[in-house]
């Protein structure tokens, strides 16, 4: 490719709404343009990598055995009605009419759309294990779309689903897909980890994301550098110590309190209740029924835990504003700061207690009534507690669950997420099939996605200096560029220029000649933004020696005879990390 012909529009300066590294040098370097917000159009340059991602991932699922399908991007509401995610995934549906008034829902991911081609297609055992993949544009109503294309509004989306006849089969398609996302990331040169994550309104009982480091991720991801536990912070246990027990006091007293609305005002003279001997009482209203969380009063409630807990389709803090929610603080009988569970807990109320305050007493808890607090609570005897489970949010330092080493924290960006669902799709969808034993039974399914776009992006975000993008060499727009820094058509510079062009061609390798007139410092400051792995930089100066300049990025510049330049830059690129 010439760079005259290519069309690389790059830009000196930063466009302004662009607020991270990546998303700033999507742009700089010509390989997107904004639409609207989360939408973007691919210019040639971002395609071809684009396509490069995408090749990966269709050579590692096709190694898996897996059968590449296209499935439509209009799928009909009934089948969502049937799965019931019609309501569960209610806000980022996009739903369009046709002229008959008839509603469609834009593909934002396909298990109702395959499970429907199994219930029709897969009626035998025989038929099993199979693994039906696509790639192509979902569409999601994202409450806040950002940073590019890390959360859009349109993104390409690698999705695929597997059917089994058993559980046991289930886990061996889930452990080849797990395998396959790990080179997948790996060919990409993305440094990548999976870590155990929460199922989400997707269902389903095991999962994991692969995450990407990074500063800008919106994931947090709780790690044991000792012995490899990984998880995101919304499933991420620790083994914390519960609630040291103390001698039984005598029965709960209460005490005023007035104006002490925080853990905080309580931990203070004159009441001087340290926040672990506090318990903190939170009002939700999950599906439209109150429900009472109960954690300790130094614990930060993880409200994806307890959306997980509740297994309701909206969990929403209860707001005194809201007039409806107000009338549930009324039955309690005070505001928060001054809630608790031990009275007045009108009895068909949900109370969902942490794990860390099981068998805790010697408490302080509010009196709801305002003004008063309770002493001497033992929560066992004084509170109905409904559920006892895991709702707090696990700190960095904590002692990990498995070996006891301090876990640490820290921000990623999700790239692929990879569940077992078991028969919950099959069973509401009809896919079931003839058994070995005679018997019919549900396939068991997982499903299995890749953000493509994401990806490209987690790439650059992970792969770049203040020049610009660093490409790992599989997915680089082009692997090689050529600088001839002089480019009159008889020159001795251009000629070479043109022959090395010619020869790594004809080799098969990805390459572009930058054959603009320009300055040489304008062409090597482009050649660094876009990023192209290696460069050959070819000025009168050196070839008067008979010599090149060979840089790979962000490497060292060398000097190689000009007649070895092409056997050095295939050297250079079969020796590339990926
Ligand atoms: P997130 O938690 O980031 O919203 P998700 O868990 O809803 O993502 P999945 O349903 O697991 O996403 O989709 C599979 C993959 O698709 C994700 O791992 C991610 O890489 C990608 N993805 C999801 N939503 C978006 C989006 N709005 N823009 C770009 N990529 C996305
Ligand atoms: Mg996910």
């Amino acid at each position: 490719m010439r760079w005259t012909k290519a069309f690389i529009p790059t830009l000196k300066e930063t466009p302004a709404d662009a607020e991270i590294t990546s998303h700033k040098l999507l742009l700089r370097a010509g390989l997107v343009r904004k639409l609207a917000g989360g939408l973007y159009t691919f210019l040639p340059l971002g395609l071809r990598v684009l396509r490069k991602v995408e090749q990966i991932v269709r050579e590692e699922m096709d190694r898996t055995g897996a059968l590449e399908v296209l499935m439509p991007a209009l799928q009909p509401p009934e089948i969502w009605r049937q799965s019931g995610r019609y309501e569960t995934a209610a806000d980022v549906l996009f739903k369009v009419r046709d002229r008959a008034k008839k509603e469609w829902i834009m593909s934002p991911t396909a298990e109702e759309v395959i499970t429907t081609v199994a219930a029709a297609e897969i009626n035998s055992y025989r038929q099993m294990p199979v693994n039906f993949y696509q790639v192509c544009v979902k569409f999601r109503d994202e409450l806040r779309p950002r940073f590019g294309l890390m959360r859009a509004k349109e993104f390409i989306m690698k999705d695929a689903y597997s059917f089994d006849v058993s559980d046991e089969a289930a886990m061996v398609s889930y452990h080849k897909m797990y395998d396959a996302y790990k080179r997948i990331f790996d060919r990409c040169g993305l440094q990548n980890f999976p870590v155990e994550a929460d199922t989400g309104v997707i269902g389903g009982n095991y999962s994991h994301e692969f995450m990407v480091p990074a500063e800008t991720g919106e994931n947090e991801v709780v790690y044991c550098e000792a012995c490899g536990y990984a998880a995101n912070i919304e499933k991420a246990t620790s083994g914390i110590p519960k609630t040291a027990p103390r001698e039984a006091g005598a029965a709960a007293e209460k005490f005023p309190t007035p104006g002490v609305v925080t853990i905080d005002a309580l931990s203070k003279a004159p009441y001087s209740v340290p926040a672990n001997r506090q318990i903190k009482t939170l009002v939700f209203i999950a599906d439209s029924k109150p429900l009472l969380v109960l954690i300790r009063g130094d614990d930060q409630l993880n409200e994806t835990k307890l959306v997980a807990r509740t297994g309701a389709v909206q969990v929403r803090p209860a707001d005194v504003k809201n007039e409806a929610d107000l009338a549930h603080f009324k039955s309690l009988g005070a505001m928060p700061g001054s809630l608790g569970a031990v009275a007045n807990v009108p009895s068909d109320w949900t109370v969902l207690a942490d794990d860390r305050l099981h068998g805790a007493n010697d408490m302080t808890t509010g009196a709801n009534e305002d003004g008063f607090h309770l002493r001497n609570v033992s929560i066992e005897r004084d509170i109905k507690v409904t559920k006892w489970c895991d709702l707090r949010t696990v700190s960095a330092g904590e002692p990990c669950a498995k070996c006891a080493k301090a876990l640490k924290i820290r921000r990623a960006i999700e790239v692929g997420h990879v569940f077992k669902l078991g028969t919950k799709y099959s069973e509401k969808l009809n896919a079931t099939f003839l058994a070995e034993d005679g018997s019919r039974k549900a396939s068991f399914m997982g499903c299995y996605g890749i953000g493509v776009t994401r990806t490209l992006q987690a790439i650059i975000e992970q792969c770049n200096d203040k020049d610009g993008i660093i490409w790992p060499t599989l997915v680089a727009p082009y692997t090689v560029c050529i600088t001839p820094l002089m480019v009159g058509a008889d020159t001795a510079v251009m000629k070479l220029a043109e022959q090395i062009y010619a020869e790594l061609s004809a080799k098969g390798v990805d390459v572009i000649i930058d054959d603009r007139d320009d300055r040489p410092g304008v062409k090597f400051k482009d050649a660094d933004l876009v990023g192209f792995p290696i460069r050959v930089g070819i000025g009168e100066k050196s070839l008067a020696n008979g010599e090149v300049e060979l840089k790979r990025r962000g490497g060292q510049l060398v000097l190689v005879k000009a007649e070895d330049a092409v056997a050095k830059v295939l050297e250079l690129i079969a020796s590339a990390s990926n």
